[in-house]
């Protein structure tokens, strides 16, 4: 059932399938992500038992069976799984999946697998990569089957708690000054908005719990949606001098006094846009909570300052805002607490009439997390009032120097890492070259195309490279910085000369490989001189000499047709000079996206062609 409901009866997986076996169904599937653990003699003797891993392949049988056949599913909600952890209600397992962001290629093949929207877009100045989101994490670990060797796993770790600061909020904000407050002498409007699982509804309650304890008026009306993870939540409260006072529990359209943005897609939909008024006041979390748009397209964008904007435009003044996310998560080292940081940020900004003792109180009454939760709402305070008291931990933003010199220079840096001065040199000539001409003909964008698809195809992930960057000493360093404990790291692996099989779209099998896999990628890593040559091993597959080719290719097309570009032709040239960044992925999806490409290339040119 959807939402952890239980389920009426004593109905069971077993009883399931007689029940089918006794409508006549002769081809019963039963599959499970732990098989081990059915018991399979309960079962009608027609049923078949899978893992998880062969869904795919179960599905595509069962298509070609004439007449009714029939898939049971037998798998506890990842979801709520994740709800009965948090209540230690079972096992919390001591294992993390995490992307190294410097092998991963951003072709968002884990996002389509596990369909889940705790894979994030992490922005890299080499370009979009994933992460994963280890606050909202259901530990299904269905990413992994992600193709590629991106992933590592964490196991017998926990996560390192209380954030990377160790000031103490509370004596920070001791002296914060109490923010003007609205009167209430009309009921006052807030609409609270957020998306499922992040404690949207905990806000709401805690806001009109702290005004019952006051003896005033309130009410709140939750809107969910069915998945609870997610789905878009908004709380309309309302506030008012008594209980007398409050004739209705919605919010009318126009009628917000204020809004307390969680998240902005929530925000600036048009369910919540309709109870804005220009006037009204507004805070809003900037962190981008993943949409099902990017789980679909790898690079979709939430257009975050358009939405903004567009709340600007209808409510008349330019919201407060802070990225909850980041700061929740660099000050108590979890983005759960985005909603009560939040919150203390909006009561500091006067949007939340009740008194600073009986919000305060309400959390100590919620009876979840109360420490951290306070720590949470006083450094809202502080982001508001005090913000440069605020760690330079929680605030410093990653360096992205943007201009052009410093793009070709990083690549440049790269490169002669990935392999030597020279490879590097190669780089610098050809890009060299296209900046000399653009200079010339006074168009701009085709050098940062060349130098960024010019580099991605230089720098393709051979062996060598994946264990180069699996070795990093600053990837290790964020995974002690993340977690503690006497962890051991896993790799999820499909290598070329070890077959390993393959699933049933063809795709070969990945397979853990345990930390010994570490000294084997140190070693493979200061290999890197074979890279190419006839004494490399891997160089002979189909794949490394694809990459090999495409790189001659490229060249070969950029320099066929540069003295041709004028200042009109440039913008064109720039979209097919920048499509082999399309080129992404391993093995198969790469092969996949570098045949799309390739083609599209090819027909893109064949007009200047003729
Ligand atoms: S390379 Fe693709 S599949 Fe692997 S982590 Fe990155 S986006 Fe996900």
């Amino acid at each position: 059932m959807t939402g952890g409901q239980p389920v009426d009866g004593p109905i069971s997986v077993a009883a399931i399938a007689h029940g089918v076996r006794a409508e006549g169904v002769s081809r019963i599937a039963l599959v499970s992500d732990q098989p081990e653990k059915v018991t399979f003699s309960d079962f009608p003797k027609e049923t078949t038992l899978h893992h998880r891993r062969d869904l795919d392949a179960v599905q595509r049988e069962l298509r070609t069976v004439p007449g009714v056949s029939v898939l049971i599913y037998e798998q506890a909600c990842a979801t709520e799984k994740r709800r009965r952890r948090k209540r230690g209600q079972i096992e919390d397992p001591k294992r993390f999946a995490v992307i190294n962001d410097l092998v991963c290629e951003g072709c968002g093949d884990c996002s389509v697998e596990s369909n889940c929207l705790s894979i994030e877009p992490k922005e890299t100045p080499f370009g979009r990569k994933r992460r994963v989101n280890l606050s909202s994490c259901n530990k299904d670990f269905s990413c992994l089957n992600g193709f590629c060797p991106s992933f590592v796993t964490v196991e017998g770790a926990t996560r390192r708690k209380g954030g990377q600061v160790d000031s103490d909020p509370a004596t920070l904000a001791a002296g914060l000054p109490a923010p003007d407050m609205p009167r209430l002498d009309l009921p006052y409007d807030l609409l609270v908005t957020g998306v499922g699982g992040t404690g949207v509804v905990t806000v709401g309650a805690l806001i009109t719990m702290a005004a019952h304890l006051e003896g005033k008026g309130a009410s709140v009306l939750d809107f969910t949606g069915f998945a609870q993870k997610f789905g878009p939540v908004l709380s309309f409260i309302r506030l008012a001098a008594s209980p007398a006072a409050i004739h209705q529990v919605r919010i009318d359209a126009g009628a917000a006094d204020a809004l307390i943005g969680g998240d902005i897609v929530v925000s600036s939909s048009p369910k919540a846009s309709a109870t804005y008024r220009q006037g009204m006041g507004a805070v809003l979390n900037l962190a981008e909570a993943p949409t099902g748009d990017i789980v679909r397209h790898r690079d979709a964008s939430l257009n975050v300052d358009l939405r903004a904007e567009k709340i600007a435009g209808t409510i008349g003044a330019v919201p407060r805002a802070i990225d909850a996310g980041r700061l929740s998560e660099r000050l108590l080292g979890d983005t759960v607490y985005a909603n009560i940081l939040l919150l203390g940020f909006a009561w500091q900004d006067g949007l939340v009439p009740v008194s600073l003792d009986a919000l305060r109180r309400a959390i100590e009454l919620n009876g979840v997390a109360v420490e951290t939760n306070l720590k949470a709402f006083d450094w809202g305070r502080l982001a508001h009032a005090r913000p440069e008291t605020l760690p330079e931990a929680a605030t410093d933003a990653p360096a992205t120097d943007d201009s052009l010199d410093a793009l070709i220079a990083r690549r440049e840096a790269f490169l002669v890492d990935y392999q030597d001065e020279a490879y590097a040199g190669r780089f610098r000539r050809l890009v060299d070259r296209v900046r000399a001409h653009e200079a010339a003909i006074g168009s701009d964008g085709l050098t940062e195309a060349v130098a960024r698809a010019l580099f991605k195809l230089m720098a393709y992930k051979d062996e060598y490279e994946v264990a180069r960057l699996h070795t990093d000493p600053a990837f290790l360093e964020s995974l002690k910085r993340e977690f503690e404990g006497d962890f051991r790291i896993h790799y999820h692996l499909a290598p070329p000369l070890l077959p390993p099989g393959k699933d049933a779209r063809g795709r070969p099998n990945k397979r853990q490989f345990g930390p010994w896999m570490l000294s084997a990628f140190r070693l493979l890593a200061r290999m890197k001189g074979l890279r190419g040559t006839v004494f490399d091993p891997f160089g002979y597959t189909a794949e490394r000499r694809e990459e090999r080719a495409l790189i001659a290719w490229y060249e070969d097309l950029v320099e066929t047709h540069l003295d041709g570009i004028d200042a009109a032709g440039a913008a064109d040239w720039k979209k097919r000079f920048e499509a082999p960044l399309q080129m992404r992925g391993y093995g198969p999806v790469k092969a996949e996206a570098v045949a799309r490409v390739k083609a599209e290339i090819d027909a893109g040119l064949a007009p200047s062609a003729r």
